[in-house]
């Protein structure tokens, strides 16, 4: 359930709240917003939830009390009302300006890494992304360079000032990863990797969290739930197109699950239209209209040679359909009350 404030209550009586909340033993979470504060409270048992609603709506700095029926909590719009802006060294996510997230699918070189993140910074990117540790269909592919390639992504922050977006896949690597990455990522493979959601929620890294490729939207927020139940609220989530009997895309974008995620979520929603498409004839439309939805920003691949790309070339946009995306976006931004 979730305890709503007063919004003059005192910090004294949020102590005092939360005082007796942990001495019942229950999991506490806090929502500061500029009007109120909400408590979120985990473990309620279901059979005592009437008489704590009863109980903590008699205290006089409650205002409310609402039981939490949703399968999510702390990802819930109802716990964080507002809505979640994050903060990654400087660049927000989640506010009135897009945050467009550019790079390679995959470090391949330093030359192409540098040469591509150069560009989309020139262009107006505020986050460079690129793979390092990939995953794959195929047991055969490239799988990334690894630790030489975080490296390399950390260069070319230093380069540019850019922050960077890169995945980790495995548990074991989560620790390095972070040693070197401003956002991880959680690719849509491990959605439901859930050691690997428990081991992000226990790190204060911020996290994009891709929907699983045949994921229901409330399995994707029960996915974030994880991370937030450990304490990380740092997540933004990404929709990168789901399975459907379409095959002349790779996949098909949802462009439901922008707004949907909106109304259902404080958090964060990115469109990638790269992997929703698999087409990059189609990228460019497909970041129209998730930004006319409601998107909070965009992650597109770009590749200076997309013929001779390593991974996702055929998605992947060439420089100058990059730059003409972004002269595109900026029109439809300022349409929904948004800035690039
Ligand atoms: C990627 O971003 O390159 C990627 C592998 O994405 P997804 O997990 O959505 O396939
Ligand atoms: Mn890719």
């Amino acid at each position: 359930m979730i305890i709503i404030l007063n919004p003059g209550a005192t910090e004294a009586q949020l102590g005092e709240l939360t005082a007796d909340l942990e001495a019942r033993g229950y999991g506490i979470h806090l929502s500061k917003g500029v009007e109120r504060t909400i408590v979120g409270v985990i473990g309620t048992p279901e059979r005592d939830k009437e008489d704590l609603i009863a109980q903590f709506e008699s205290l006089s700095y409650v205002e409310r009390v609402i039981p939490i029926l949703k399968p999510y909590k702390l990802v819930d719009r109802a716990f964080k009302p507002e809505g979640t802006v994050l903060n990654v060294r400087g660049v927000e996510i989640g506010g009135r300006r897009l945050c467009v997230m550019a790079g390679p699918c995959t470090v391949e070189s330093p030359e192409m890494l540098f040469e591509t993140a150069r560009f989309v910074k020139e262009q107006g990117a505020h986050i460079l992304r690129g793979g390092a540790f990939k995953p794959s269909t195929s047991p055969y592919s490239f799988h990334g360079m690894g630790e030489a390639g975080l490296k390399l992504l950390a260069e070319a922050r230093e380069m540019t000032g850019m922050p960077i977006i890169t995945e980790v896949m495995d548990t074991r690597d989560v620790e390095l990863v972070c040693r070197y990455t401003d956002i991880l990522q959680v690719g849509t493979r491990n959605m439901t990797n859930f050691s690997l959601l428990r081991e992000i929620g226990d790190t204060r890294v911020p996290v994009m969290l891709k929907r699983g490729w045949a994921s229901k939207i409330e399995e994707w927020l029960q996915a974030a739930e994880y991370i937030a139940s450990r304490g990380n609220y740092q997540i933004i989530l990404c929709e990168r197109g789901i399975r459907t009997f379409e095959t002349y895309t790779r996949n098909t974008f949802d462009l439901n699950a922008i707004p949907a995620i909106k109304e259902l979520s404080h958090l964060p929603v990115i469109a990638d239209p790269a992997h929703g498409t698999g087409k990059w004839s189609l990228v460019n439309a497909v970041a129209r209209g998730a930004v006319a939805a409601g998107a909070d920003g965009v992650m597109i691949e770009v590749h200076p040679s997309p013929e001779k790309a390593l991974k996702d070339g055929s998605q992947s946009l060439k420089f100058e359909v990059f730059a003409q995306m972004m002269r595109e976006l900026a029109p439809i931004a300022g349409a929904v009350g948004r800035s690039l």
